[in-house]
């Protein structure tokens, strides 16, 4: 999140941010997309931020409504918005349209029933499933993501599962994706995201280097989802 540090107000090429009253204000018209301001903020956080409410939000979906069957949240984290989301479905299940919810799977989906009932489905990152690899990995326990995993399939709500293939990684990118694939068969996609250096931080690059992952290796890990009853894994 952002802590209104004004640091990347500075690095903007173009006078796209400024801050004023204590917050970062972000013009859209003056971007170029550059996300100098992104690579600068020591908070992970990003400046290009509208704030909304949901029946401004609405009021953009309606326009578009005629080209949508549905919407995703994304993030960041969405599910740190989660009363927001509650109520944002609330109003989109209203149009008819479906509500998917993109997440790193930390938060416990179970506490959220009421949200859950109106979200159609969720795609959830699985990064690593051995614990202490996961620690090392993104710095917290991967115990709530398993949970999240199980309950979602046992409430037919999993959309989809992520796992990046890291380079020579081999044990723990196998480990991974047996287990997804063991536990989800047929009933979800799972995404096999090939690791590419572009858009990685510095700290990230460090732990993982900048070789590309290779469309043979990946294959490898398809293949064994294949053999686990899950025919529907895709390399991207
Ligand atoms: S996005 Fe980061 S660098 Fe920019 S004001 Fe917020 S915390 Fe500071
Ligand atoms: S992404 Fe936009 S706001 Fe950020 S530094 Fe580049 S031009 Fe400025």
């Amino acid at each position: 999140m952002c802590r209104s540090c004004g640091k990347c107000v500075e690095t903007c090429p173009v006078d796209a941010l400024e801050l004023k009253d204590g917050a970062v204000k972000w013009n859209p018209v003056r971007c170029v997309d550059c996300d100098t301001c992104i690579k600068t903020c020591e908070y992970l956080a990003s400046p290009k931020i509208r704030f909304m409410s949901v029946e401004e939000l609405v009021a953009e979906i309606k326009k578009r409504k005629a080209f949508l069957r549905g919407i995703t949240v994304s993030g960041g984290e969405c599910m740190n918005q989660s009363a927001f989301l509650l109520e944002l479905f609330k109003e989109v299940k209203k149009l008819g349209l479906s509500c998917l919810i993109d997440s790193n799977g930390y938060y416990d989906f179970e506490l959220y029933p009421e949200l859950m009932d109106l979200c159609d489905g969720v795609m959830l990152d699985v990064k690593a499933v051995d614990p202490v690899f996961h620690k090392e990995l993104c710095g917290c326990s991967n115990e709530t993501v398993l949970k999240n995993l199980d309950y979602l399939l046992k409430i037919h709500k999993l959309e989809e599962v992520r796992t990046v293939i890291l380079p020579y990684l081999d044990e723990q990118n196998e480990k991974t994706v047996r287990y997804v694939s063991e536990k989800i068969k047929d009933k979800s996609r799972y995404k096999l995201i090939r690791y590419r250096k572009y858009g990685v931080r510095e700290e990230g690059l460090n732990k993982l280097g900048e070789e590309n992952v290779s469309l043979e290796y990946m294959e490898t890990y398809k293949k064994i989802c294949a053999e686990n009853g899950n025919k529907e894994s895709v390399i991207i």
